[in-house]
C-alpha cells in the first residue's frame, strides 16, 4: 500500500478536505475523530509535556508564544502538548494535518505555539493550516448547512461544539463565519494591567477580536472596540455559570473605525476565560 502524497493531488484544500475526510471514513460521523486521521495518513502521534520535555533545539525554532504542537515530516510524527484542553488537542492535531496535507507546506519540521495557532495569527502558512483544521474540524460544508438552520444564539454555539466536539469559541466563530444572516461574533478579555498594581481597580474586559458574517460586514462594520459596561459584567460573568445561560439586551455599538452608532440585540455568554457578544440586528424586517 501506497503512502499519501498529497502533492500527487491538484485539489483545492477545500476538495482535499472532503477527500480525506471520506478516504478515512469520517465523513457521516458528527465529530471527526484525528486518530483515524492519523492512521490513514500513516502518521504516529504522541502527546508529552512541552514545557518540562521538548528538547532546547526545537524550542529555538519558536520566537515568541507557547510552543504547542508539532510535526516532524522525517518521524512521520505529530506531537502535542499534554496541558491542551480535549477541544485544543483536537485542533492542534489537525493543525499540524494540515501541514501535512497542504502542498506548500513540506518542510522537515514544524513547531506550532499559540499565537500561531490563534485566529488573529498573521503567518500565512499558520493561517493556511488553521482553515484547513476548521473545516476537518466541521466537516466541510456540514457544519455551514447547520450553522444556517440554527438560530445565531448561545444555545446553538453549546449544541454545536458538543457535536463537533469543537471548542465553544471556535464553534462561535465558525457559525458566524459561515452564516448568510447579518450577525456578529466579538470576543472579549479581561485586561490584566492595571490589577496588577491596584487590587482594588474594577475588572474591565476590553474586544479581543470581532467576527461577522458577510452580510454584516457589509450593512454595518466588521469590527467594534470598547470595553463591558461592570454592571452587565456582574451578571454574565458568574462562576459556573453555563455558557447556554446568557444574558440578552440591546446595545448601541459603533464601528472600531468611527461612523454611525447602531443599535442591535447583544446576547453575552462567557466559557470563564472570555466573555462573547452575539450581535445581530435590532429588526432584521425592518432594515432593508
Ligand atoms: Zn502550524
Amino acid at each position: 500500500m501506497t503512502t499519501f502524497q498529497s502533492s500527487y493531488l491538484e485539489l483545492e484544500p477545500r476538495e482535499l478536505v472532503r477527500f480525506v475526510l471520506r478516504e478515512a471514513g469520517q465523513i457521516d460521523n458528527d465529530a471527526v475523530n484525528p486518530a483515524e486521521l492519523l492512521d490513514y495518513l500513516k502518521l504516529a502521534y504522541i502527546s508529552f509535556d512541552f514545557a518540562r520535555e521538548l528538547p532546547p533545539e526545537i524550542r529555538q525554532r519558536v520566537s515568541s508564544g507557547q510552543p504547542r504542537a508539532l510535526i516532524s515530516f522525517g518521524d512521520r510524527l505529530v506531537a502535542t502538548d499534554s496541558s491542551l484542553s480535549e477541544p485544543k488537542s483536537r485542533f492542534s492535531v489537525l493543525h499540524e494535518i494540515g501541514h501535512y496535507l497542504l502542498p506548500h507546506h513540506q518542510h522537515t519540521l514544524y513547531v506550532c505555539d499559540d499565537l500561531g495557532m490563534s485566529a488573529w495569527t498573521r503567518l500565512a502558512f499558520e493561517q493556511e493550516a488553521n482553515a484547513f483544521a476548521a473545516e476537518l474540524l466541521f466537516q466541510g460544508e456540514r457544519f455551514s448547512l447547520e450553522a444556517n438552520s440554527h438560530p445565531v444564539t448561545a444555545a446553538a454555539v453549546k449544541q454545536l461544539a458538543e457535536k463537533y466536539k469543537a471548542s465553544f469559541e471556535a464553534t462561535a466563530r465558525r457559525l458566524v463565519e459561515k452564516n448568510f444572516r447579518p450577525c456578529m461574533l466579538v470576543v472579549f478579555k479581561q485586561d490584566s494591567g492595571r490589577q496588577v498594581v491596584d487590587p482594588n481597580a474594577a475588572q474591565s474586559w476590553t474586544v479581543k477580536y470581532c467576527v461577522s458574517s458577510p452580510s454584516f460586514k457589509l450593512r454595518f462594520f466588521d469590527r467594534v472596540s470598547g470595553s463591558i459596561p461592570a454592571p452587565l459584567l456582574a451578571r454574565v460573568a458568574v462562576p459556573g455559570r453555563d455558557i447556554a445561560d446568557s444574558v440578552v439586551e440591546k446595545v448601541q455599538v459603533g464601528a472600531a473605525t468611527g461612523g454611525e452608532a447602531r443599535r442591535v440585540n447583544a446576547e453575552f455568554f462567557w466559557n470563564t476565560y472570555n466573555v462573547f457578544a452575539l450581535l445581530t440586528p435590532e429588526a432584521p424586517d425592518a432594515q432593508g
